[in-house]
Order: C-alpha cells, then sequence, then structure tokens
C-alpha cells in the first residue's frame, strides 16, 4: 500500500565518492605510474611480454582502487587488447593529415585509437603537404 503514485528524486542526485579513499588513490596512481614506466623500460630493453604485464599489473591497481590511469599513459597500452604499444614494434602511427589527426594502430588486434594533435605541431612533426592540412596559425 504506496501511497506514492510516482517518485521523484529530487535532490537524490547528490554524488557521494568517498573521500577516505582519496589516500589510496593516490597510492595507487603512483604505483600505476611506476608501472607504466617499468613497462616504458621493459619495452626500450626488448622485452614486450614484461611491458605487457606490468600494463595489465597497472590497469588491476587501476581497476581495484578506482583510480584511472593519466591520459598520457594510456596512449601506452592497447584500449582493445591492453599491450604494449611501441611505435614502430607493436604499433603502427599514422598521421592523417585531413582529418588533422594520428591514428595508432594495434599490431597485436589491429585496433585503432586516434589522437587529436594541435595542427601546427603535426606541421613541424612531419611537415605533410600543406593543402591537405589547411593550417590555420591562432594568432594571439
Ligand atoms: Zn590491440
Amino acid at each position: 500500500m504506496s501511497s506514492s503514485g510516482f517518485y521523484r528524486a529530487s535532490g537524490g542526485m547528490n554524488n557521494r565518492r568517498g573521500n577516505e579513499r582519496h589516500n589510496q588513490g593516490d597510492i595507487a596512481s603512483e604505483r600505476i605510474n611506476r608501472l607504466m614506466a617499468m613497462a616504458q623500460r621493459h619495452a626500450s630493453m626488448g622485452d614486450l611480454s614484461q611491458a605487457d604485464y606490468m600494463v595489465s599489473l597497472a590497469r588491476r591497481i587501476s581497476m581495484k582502487a578506482k583510480s584511472p590511469i593519466p591520459k598520457e599513459l594510456k596512449n601506452n597500452f592497447c584500449r582493445h587488447c591492453y599491450r604494449y604499444m611501441q611505435p614502430g614494434r607493436t604499433s603502427r602511427t599514422v598521421i592523417n593529415s585531413k582529418e588533422g589527426r594520428v591514428e595508432t594502430i594495434c599490431l597485436k588486434c589491429g585496433g585503432r585509437r586516434f589522437y587529436r594533435i594541435e595542427k601546427s605541431r603535426l606541421v613541424t612533426a612531419i611537415a605533410p603537404r600543406n593543402d591537405a592540412l589547411r593550417v590555420t596559425k591562432k594568432t594571439g
């Protein structure tokens, strides 16, 4: 026997984010950073399986602690198969000057990622045909 015909959730929208978890998050992000740095080092030494392993550990910590992996570190592994992406070895970077973006293709699973990059930077980085990429420099 409920008298209310419909329930209006007004004021129940407060996001309750556990502040007490803040410290844990800090520790987690520190560990994630360290693991990703290790992954980078392993990859640079040619040990990609170890690099993959470090990425998987970092992801596990990230999920457990609900501490997101920083964007710039996310770029280091495939978002589809979570393998470490090393340009030229496990990933291929294609510059799509038409779209003004960089496409990174994982050579393990074929997954793609796009990065928007600053057009001015794109030009200095690869110097493409200028007509394909209409560069408008910001003034001011
Ligand atoms: Zn992949």
